[in-house]
């Protein structure tokens, strides 16, 4: 796991860069250095809304867990800004043609 590299000129994207994407709709992000434009890759823009769909699924269970809705929304706050905060380590970005 490691953030990713522009394709262009390999310098290395800032987490902040990427969390900023991700958190604008998955906007495509510039390269400081050589101002290439990078679109996210449909996978991992699936694999980040699945992550963050993915409690709702096993809401009864979390239910039985934390007994009271405010318990279940703060701990619900806690997982997406997990799952958006390692997001930047695996999320990949491509250079249209
Ligand atoms: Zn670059």
């Amino acid at each position: 796991m490691f953030i990713q590299r522009c394709k262009n000129c390999s310098k290395e994207f800032q987490w902040k860069t990427i969390i900023n994407s991700i958190w604008s709709g998955y906007k495509p992000i510039e390269c400081d250095n050589c101002k290439s434009k990078h679109y996210p890759k449909f996978i991992y823009r699936f694999i980040v809304a699945l992550s963050i769909a993915l409690p709702i699924f096993f809401s009864q269970f979390l239910y039985g867990i934390f007994k009271t809705y405010l318990f279940i929304i703060l701990a619900y706050i806690i997982w997406v800004l997990v799952v958006v905060s390692i997001a930047p380590f695996y999320f990949r970005y491509y250079i249209k043609d």
